[in-house]
């Protein structure tokens, strides 16, 4: 009778173990983490440059569409070798080895001799590159290995088409690090792919009211008195868009080449009650 408790304690413990996410004791600084593409380097995986470069940028889009976390990626654009000063760039390779790697560069690596699939359905033997995107995104926001199957941050997968969510595990983890995004803030970005002659969903969150979306071709500051300092500029292409938050609101980009390698800085004012509150500035480049 006496070791029935203890039994009973052993079997909990094994029941519950330790099982969480890691941090690696790095992150990508707050809020809105600027990164380009480099699709230059060559690549074992289905499909065109365009269906990719858009697996990669729908991978980013996930840890800021489902985290939670005060912390999303902001696509800048292409780019390649010599980057930007000081840049984050998402290398789009098969290796690492050999690429020039260095503090603020990200891979997308193979695994073994595993190529990549960007259709969506994996055939046996590939692995599905958003979903491999999401896990190596994961890492660059300062996420280790994590022992909960069926996260993104797990160590092992099939075909990766299971790391395309991120699960409330990886969502504590990126709140660890980021901590969730603060009351009342409103919180502006867009999900789906910048391309000409796609449908993108702007999104302005965490709070509520009627707004103004403005976008711009060129960077602010504009000083706004009483209001604060807007990223964009202020000139002729400024575009506003009146919005009711917190709905989404969906932005058909025209099938246009003139916009292809364009870049808009954007902003929202949110009215609140009488006076008015700054989102985040955010950014959408037009890379196809
Ligand atoms: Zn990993």
């Amino acid at each position: 009778m006496k070791a029935a408790p203890s039994l009973l304690a052993a079997v909990l413990l094994l029941a519950a173990p330790a099982r969480s996410y890691v941090l690696w004791g790095t992150s990508l600084g707050p809020r809105n983490h600027p990164f380009y593409i480099d699709a230059t380097f060559p690549i074992v995986c289905s499909g065109t440059v365009q269906d990719q470069v858009g697996a990669m940028l729908l991978a980013t889009q996930e840890w800021g569409k489902s985290g939670g976390a005060d912390f999303r990626y902001m696509f800048m654009g292409l780019a390649t070798y010599p980057y930007p000063p000081g840049a984050s760039v998402l290398v789009m390779g098969t290796s690492c080895v050999g690429y020039p790697m260095a503090t603020g560069y990200f891979a997308t690596c193979m695994f073994g001799n595993i190529p990549f699939d960007a259709s969506g359905s994996p055939p046996l033997g590939t692995f599905d590159l958003q979903g491999s995107s999401v896990h190596q995104m994961g890492h660059a926001l300062g996420l280790g290995h994590t022992n909960v199957p069926g996260c993104s941050m797990f160590t092992q997968s099939i075909d990766a088409l299971d790391f395309r969510t991120i699960e409330a595990d990886d969502i504590a983890g990126i709140q660890a690090i980021y901590g969730p995004v603060p009351a009342g803030t409103p919180v502006l970005d867009y999900l789906g792919l910048p391309f000409t002659g796609e449908t993108i969903e702007l999104r302005l969150g965490n709070t509520v009211g009627p707004a103004l979306v403005l976008l711009d071709p060129a960077p602010g500051p504009t000083v706004v008195p009483g209001i604060g300092t807007l990223e964009v500029g202020g000139s002729p292409a400024l575009i506003y868009l009146p919005y009711f938050a917190p709905q989404s609101m969906p932005i058909p980009l025209p099938s246009n080449p003139a916009l292809i390698g364009t870049n808009w800085y954007m902003h929202a004012l949110v009215l609140n009650g009488t006076s008015v509150a700054l989102s985040n500035p955010f950014h959408l480049a037009i890379p196809y």
